[in-house]
């Protein structure tokens, strides 16, 4: 409904604003809604949400004795489930009896994907309430109302498992409340729950829990019980799949521990049945009566099953969909990873020449767009043969990580790229940076250099390690190429090694 009212804004703003009563449904969708004339007459929250079931259940509809219908009989349940009635009902409206006709019908409006299930409550002003009653048909004989009762249960469950299909983690707790709620009052319990076992079924946790109106819930005193505090129900449950006590004070003596459990809560009768996923035993449903017993029937053992495995599927569903999700973010992650080594340059952890390749062409264009400077540092480490030569090529790996760390030291600002560009030749990308100041980062590069202070006995430059570099800045225009920067770059770290070594120098300076 919600996507129609956003594609006919008008219609449903004259539903809404009709003074009669009105509650609507598509047939094909689970989401029910109700104008702002019901639910200000039933009390609702004025909220434009759908109405959720226990909201529904709370509508006081009274049958001829001004008795409270049971959601079983419910005619606005039956109703909303897409049976075509027309029917007299009392609402209690506070503490106020009035009566109405409840007329419901299945319309195909135009732009609506199946029919349109509107539901009116229409006041009937010249009838005193006694009157209408007496229009209220007598119960029908039982077994006809039995199997109302089960086509009614059939139609609320079909409505509730469409709504689970696809029931989002934060949504499935209310979805599984309500199903537990239409258990509980179909199946005339006092209370129905959802336990859940631990993956090793060594304990057991109540997870939600419906009571009837006056009776104590024990969801919270239910919590991490361990099985050796009721070995008989562990292992009734989980080897019959079924624990079904008529009478509590008639189980057996080796029960004395769930008898003592159940006299603690007054619980009098007790129907569990086991929820699969797929084999794997994962928890229970379940119905009590306190302080009255009686005896299951072959109906309540199908509902509480039916619901069982709707929950069962739909958490199992919810379960699926969070691991497809971690499985989702875990795969992002080793692909930002696989991606951050693709760049990388192994040795020293600096951008390597692919990556260096791409940068400088993005900061080319950056530069020419924004008419501001571009500087590019090449630098090559004197003499590093002999060093090599001399010290064995671990300590020649040692001190290429140095001189990356030295030259990372400033690529610090948004933009700037320190790269290993070959062997023992490095690149620095420095955005808005001219040549004055682009000339000012090298020097402080060699200064950082010097004081890494590697012995270099083979150098005839000094008794350190040293580098030279060659700086060239440009305001870039669209004829400006990565090449072109590179092989200034490079002339200028020519000159640089030509004029003795350990220096830098600037491709506008004089040959
Ligand atoms: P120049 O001052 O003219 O640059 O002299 P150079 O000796 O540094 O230049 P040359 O190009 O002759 O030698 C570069 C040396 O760098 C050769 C090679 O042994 C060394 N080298 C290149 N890559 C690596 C590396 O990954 N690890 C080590 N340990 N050495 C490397
Ligand atoms: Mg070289
Ligand atoms: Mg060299």
């Amino acid at each position: 409904m919600a996507d129609n009212s956003d594609a006919y804004p008008h219609f449903w703003a004259i539903l809404d604003r009709l003074p009669v009563a009105l509650l609507y449904k598509e047939s094909a969708k689970a989401d029910i809604f109700a104008n702002e004339t019901a639910r200000t007459l039933l009390g609702l929250n004025q909220t434009e949400k759908p109405l959720s079931l226990p909201q529904l259940s709370d509508i006081r509809l009274l049958d001829n004795q001004q008795q409270r219908i049971s959601l079983v009989n419910n005619p606005l349940l039956l109703a909303l489930s897409g049976t075509e009635l027309c029917q007299d009902v009392l609402l209690d409206i506070k503490g106020s009896i009035i009566s109405f006709t409840l007329r419901s019908q299945l319309t195909k409006l135009q732009f609506s994907i199946g029919n349109t299930i509107i539901v009116t409550l229409c006041p009937q002003q010249s009838r005193s309430a006694a009157a209408a009653s007496s229009l209220i048909p007598d119960k029908p004989a039982p077994d006809i109302a039995e199997l109302e009762e089960a086509l009614a249960f059939d139609k609320l469950m079909s409505l509730i498992s469409t709504e689970l299909i696809n029931v989002s983690s934060e949504a499935l707790d209310q979805h599984v409340e309500d199903a537990l709620a239409a258990l509980g009052e179909f199946c005339h319990a006092d209370r129905s729950y959802i336990f859940q076992f631990t993956d090793d079924l060594s304990e057991m946790s109540n997870t939600h829990e419906w009571v009837r109106e006056g009776v104590v819930p024990h969801k919270e005193n239910l919590q991490h019980i361990p099985e050796p505090a009721l070995p008989y129900f562990f292992e009734k449950i989980q080897r019959d799949h079924i624990f079904a006590v008529a009478d509590v004070s008639k189980l057996p003596a080796e029960a004395s521990a769930e008898q003592q459990e159940f006299n603690n809560e007054d619980i009098r009768s007790v129907l569990c049945i086991a929820m699969l996923a797929g084999q794997k035993l994962i928890g229970f449903v379940g119905c009590d009566m306190v302080a009255r017993q009686r005896n299951w029937t072959s109906n309540d053992l199908r509902r509480i099953k039916l619901v069982g495995e709707m929950i069962a599927n739909s958490m199992q569903n919810v379960n699926y969909r969070v691991s497809l999700q971690q499985m989702q973010q875990e795969l992002l992650a080793a692909n930002q990873e696989l991606q951050k080594q693709a760049n990388q340059d192994g040795l020293t952890g600096l951008a390597n020449r692919r990556h260096f390749d791409e940068k400088l062409l993005e900061e080319l264009q950056r530069s020419a767009r924004s008419e501001s400077p571009l500087s590019l540092i090449l630098l090559d480490i004197d003499l590093f043969k002999p060093f090599n030569d001399h010290y064995g090529h671990q300590a020649g790996d040692d001190a290429l990580q140095k001189v990356a760390s030295a030259l990372s030291k400033e690529a610090r600002r948004q933009g700037e790229v320190a790269a290993r560009y070959g062997g023992e030749e490095f690149a620095l990308i420095l955005p808005s940076t001219d040549e004055k100041a682009c000339r000012e980062v090298a020097v402080r590069v060699q200064q950082h250099i010097k004081k890494l202070n590697i012995r270099h006995c083979q150098s005839d430059v000094a008794s350190n390690l040293t580098a030279s570099m060659g700086c060239y800045s440009v305001i870039a225009d669209k004829h400006t190429t990565a090449a072109q920067m590179l092989a200034r770059a490079d002339a200028a770290l020519y000159k640089a090694k030509a004029a003795g070594r350990n220096r830098v120098v600037s491709a506008s300076e004089a040959p």
